[in-house]
C-alpha cells in the first residue's frame, strides 16, 4: 500500500499516518522528521537543511531526493508506505514518479486533507513537540494535551515549541504551501488514486481511505 498525504501544514498529515501505520502495518516518512533528525545530529544534510527549516522555507529539491531515494528503498517498505510531507514541490513530485517507475512501484492513494486556514493557524500555535530527537511526539495544547504540562507521555522529555511554529514562521510556511506544494492537487487530482477529504477527524480520514483503497 503506497500512499501520499498532501495538505497544508497542520492539516493532521501526522495524526492520520498514526492511524494509516496502525491500519496497514507500513511506515510513515515524513521528510520533516528526518531532516529534524539530521539537524539534530548535525549531519551534512542536517546543516544544509538547518537555515531554511527554521525560516519556513523549503529545502532544496535535489537534497530531499537524495534522501527520498535510499528511504524508499529501506526494507521496512516492502509492503508499502505513507508520504507525509513529501513530495512538496512539482519537480519532487515528478522526481518521485521516475523513482517509482525505476522501483517498479505505483500509488494506490493520493489524500488531499482539506482544512480552513484559521483552524490551521490555531493548530500550529498551539503545538507542542518532544524535545527528544528519538521521540518526537506530538501534542497539542488544545486537542490532544500531554498527560503532565510540559511533559512528554511517551519519554518525559520536556515538550518545547519548535522555531519554525512561531506565528512569523507559520505564516511563511503558509506563503509557501500556497505557491509551492498546493498546485500538487492539479498535478494528482486526474489520477484514479486521487481524493480529497475534509480533515477535522482524522478516524473519518481514515475510513474514507481503507473504504476507497479497498475498492
Ligand atoms: P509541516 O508541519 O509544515 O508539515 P514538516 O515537519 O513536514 O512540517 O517540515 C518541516 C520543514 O522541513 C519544512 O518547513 C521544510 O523546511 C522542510 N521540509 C520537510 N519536507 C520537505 C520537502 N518534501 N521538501 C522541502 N522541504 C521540506
Ligand atoms: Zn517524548
Amino acid at each position: 500500500m503506497n500512499i501520499i498525504l498532501l495538505g497544508p501544514p497542520g492539516a493532521g498529515k501526522g495524526t492520520v499516518s498514526e492511524l494509516l501505520v496502525k491500519e496497514y502495518g507500513i511506515p510513515q516518512i515524513s521528510t520533516g522528521d528526518i531532516l529534524r533528525g539530521a539537524v539534530k545530529q548535525g549531519s551534512e544534510v542536517g546543516k544544509e537543511a538547518e537555515a531554511y527549516m527554521s525560516a519556513g522555507k523549503l529545502v532544496p529539491d535535489k537534497v530531499i531526493m537524495k534522501i527520498m531515494e535510499k528511504r524508499l528503498q529501506d526494507e521496512d517498505c516492502e509492503k508499502g508506505f505513507i508520504l507525509d510531507g513529501f513530495p512538496r514541490t512539482i519537480p519532487q513530485a515528478e522526481q518521485l514518479d521516475d523513482l517509482l517507475d525505476r522501483l517498479g512501484l505505483t500509488l494506490d492513494a493520493v489524500v488531499n486533507l482539506e482544512v480552513p486556514e484559521d483552524i490551521i493557524v490555531r493548530r500550529l500555535t498551539s503545538r507542542r513537540t518532544c524535545s527528544n530527537s528519538d521521540c518526537q511526539a506530538i501534542y497539542n495544547m488544545i486537542s490532544k494535551p500531554p498527560k503532565k504540562e510540559g511533559v512528554c507521555d511517551k519519554c518525559g522529555s520536556t515538550l518545547i515549541q519548535r522555531d519554525d511554529e512561531t506565528e512569523e514562521a507559520i505564516n511563511e510556511r503558509l506563503r509557501t504551501y500556497h505557491e509551492q506544494t498546493e498546485p500538487l492537487i492539479q498535478f494528482y487530482s486526474s489520477r484514479d488514486c486521487f481524493m480529497s477529504v475534509p480533515s477535522l477527524d482524522a478516524k473519518i480520514v481514515l475510513k474514507e481511505i481503507s473504504g476507497r483503497v479497498a475498492e
